[in-house]
């Protein structure tokens, strides 16, 4: 399945689940849609080098200055004795650079770690430390729109 349909899926589940917690309000449900087309892409991230990856590349960038725009300063991130935009440019720079040092150095075999439940449930606990337990539900159910549109849904 190449990457818009799991974008599009993505995008489908997060609204989903979006409704179902209560979300309401246009702008809202953009956000949730482009978080979810966004969260549904990490799972082939394993993917060999390609034109789908290269999406993916940028797609981890948003994804990282997403988290950071909203998890502020002023919370477990935030860098001691900066103000919180530097702060924030920091961590950004720190989730991107841990991005690209895992895969080149720790690239798992593609539909590996990366494609079963329990990476699934980190991604969503990640994402609850950064912004709290709805956007972490729906990231979750995004991920999770990945491995099940991939059919293949293992535990580890
Ligand atoms: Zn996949």
């Amino acid at each position: 399945m190449d990457w818009r349909s799991h974008a599009l899926i993505g995008a489908v589940f997060a609204l989903a689940a979006g409704f179902l917690l209560g979300t309401d309000g246009i702008l809202q449900l953009i956000f949730i849609g482009i978080f979810g087309a966004l969260c549904a892409l990490i799972p082939d991230l394993d993917h060999d080098a390609s034109k789908g990856r290269q999406w993916l590349d940028l797609a981890a960038v948003g994804f990282s200055a997403i988290m950071v725009t909203r998890s502020g300063c002023g919370e477990w991130f935030c860098v001691p004795g900066l103000d919180g935009l530097r702060a924030m440019a920091i961590a950004f720079l720190a989730l991107v650079g841990v991005y690209f040092l895992f895969f080149r150095f720790f690239k798992p075999k593609h539909r590996g770690i990366t494609h079963t439940l329990v990476a699934c449930l980190v991604f969503g606990v990640l994402i609850y430390i950064f912004d709290g337990l709805t956007l972490g539900l729906i990231g979750m159910t995004a991920y999770f729109s990945h491995l099940f549109a991939d059919q293949h849904i293992r535990l580890i």
